[in-house]
């Protein structure tokens, strides 16, 4: 392991350095990332591996694309900041391309950082469209660690209560339940379409499809959380499209900035605000803008919606789960692949990364591989096989 002399001369490790000085908050893996291009990071030593992370499932178009590079770089010299009083070419023409890509009737865009910020918003927004304060979301499902995101969140929350009050669940695809959750005082129902953080589980249509007509029904709105699965990484360039169904509200971030922090949350007619309702000082800068601008216009040429699907396909027909008594199920849209053992996970996310592949967990026995969607035929067919070899 090399040292980093240069801070401080203590002679510790990035690692160490690390572990020192920063909260002990995350399950450390044990490698020093220090670059990346395309679906393969580097660790100081110089080893490469196959990125099925992708920053959880941040760098789509992967690591150091030449276009996103050059678009950041080229807006870092013009202007990086700029508070959203004054208007901007750059941020303009993004929120004129996420009207554009995002499902009809979402027209109008609130920027902010991150995916947990893009529910803080939602959750005020529906709140203040409907006059109303509760919520129902689904057991298993995630949106963020804030604390009004974590109060629609099923999971890591007991430790934080009381959280929001008005906050109810019911379980994942089962309209009868969710139905039986909504309440006089429901502002708004807020879903995933695939439970990424939940398992890698996708929803079935006709419970999506049933969720549209409750709340429209009964005068809910309905706020759909894409953010792990906008973005192309589903096969799709938001899930929506894959259920043909159009939220009030829909959440994005995590891919969205092509690795930079960027939020946002899309809006239907339904939703009004007043200036000073809400905001934020980092949202919308010109460089995140940049970012993203480039990020979907390089989604559209290199057409990574459909390339998400077609590798998505090959996985699927390489990797033989059948033959894999520890496999309990593999669940998949596109290139979000769900691998649930019939035990824990870790010991295999391990193994994994001793054969040259990254991937994640979701919940304690779900290996979950969110690849670049650039990730090459070579590629998924090595993550394939060897998922095969170490689960064998
Ligand atoms: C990751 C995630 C979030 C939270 O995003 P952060 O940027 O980490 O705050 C919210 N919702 C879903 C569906 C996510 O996958």
């Amino acid at each position: 392991m090399s040292t980093n002399a240069a801070a401080g001369g203590e002679g510790l490790s990035y690692a160490e350095l690390e572990r020192t000085h920063a909260l002990n908050l995350y399950p450390k893996r044990g490698i020093t990332i220090v670059k990346g291009a395309g679906a393969t990071l580097e660790d100081e030593s110089g080893r490469t591996y196959i990125d099925c992370t992708a920053g959880v499932g941040v760098a789509n178009l992967g690591h150091a694309h030449p276009r996103l590079v050059e678009a950041i770089s080229a807006q870092a010299a013009k202007l990086i900041t700029c508070p959203t009083i004054f208007d901007n070419d750059t941020r303009a023409r993004l929120l004129a391309k996420l009207a554009e890509v995002t499902p009809a009737g979402l027209n109008r865009a609130f920027l902010c950082n991150s995916g947990a910020e893009a529910n803080e918003a939602a959750i005020k927004f529906a709140r203040h469209a409907t006059g109303k304060n509760g919520f129902v979301s689904a057991m298993r499902g995630f949106h963020g660690r804030t604390m009004g995101a974590l109060s629609a969140t099923h999971k890591y929350r007991d430790a934080f209560e009381p959280l929001l009050p008005g906050f109810g669940f019911a379980p994942y695809n089962n309209l009868d339940k969710l139905a039986a959750a909504v309440t006089e005082d429901t502002a708004a129902i807020v879903i995933e379409l695939v439970q990424g953080e939940g398992g890698v589980r996708p929803a079935k249509a006709e419970f999506v499809k049933g969720v549209r007509e409750l709340c429209d029904e009964r005068g809910v709105l309905m706020i759909v959380d894409e953010v792990q699965t906008g973005f192309c990484r589903t096969g799709r360039f938001f899930a929506c499209e894959h259920f043909d169904v159009q939220p009030d509200i829909l959440c994005m971030a995590k891919a969205m900035g092509g690795g930079l922090p960027l939020g946002g949350v899309m809006v239907n007619d339904k939703v009004d605000v007043s200036v000073g309702l809400h905001g934020t000082t980092f949202g919308g800068n010109p460089m995140v803008c940049a970012a993203a601008l480039a990020t979907i216009e390089i989604m559209q040429d290199e057409e990574l919606a459909a390339r998400a699907a077609e590798r998505g396909q090959r996985f699927a027909e390489r990797f033989d789960a059948a033959s894999l008594p520890k496999v309990r199920e593999v669940r998949q849209l596109g290139l979000m692949i769900g691998v649930e053992l019939k035990e824990k996970a870790r010991p295999y996310l391990e193994a994994l990364m001793d054969e040259g592949i990254l991937a994640l967990p979701a919940g304690p026995t779900v290996v979950r591989l969110l690849p670049p969607l650039v990730i090459s035929e070579a590629q998924i067919d090595e993550v394939a096989d060897t998922l095969q070899r170490v689960l064998a």
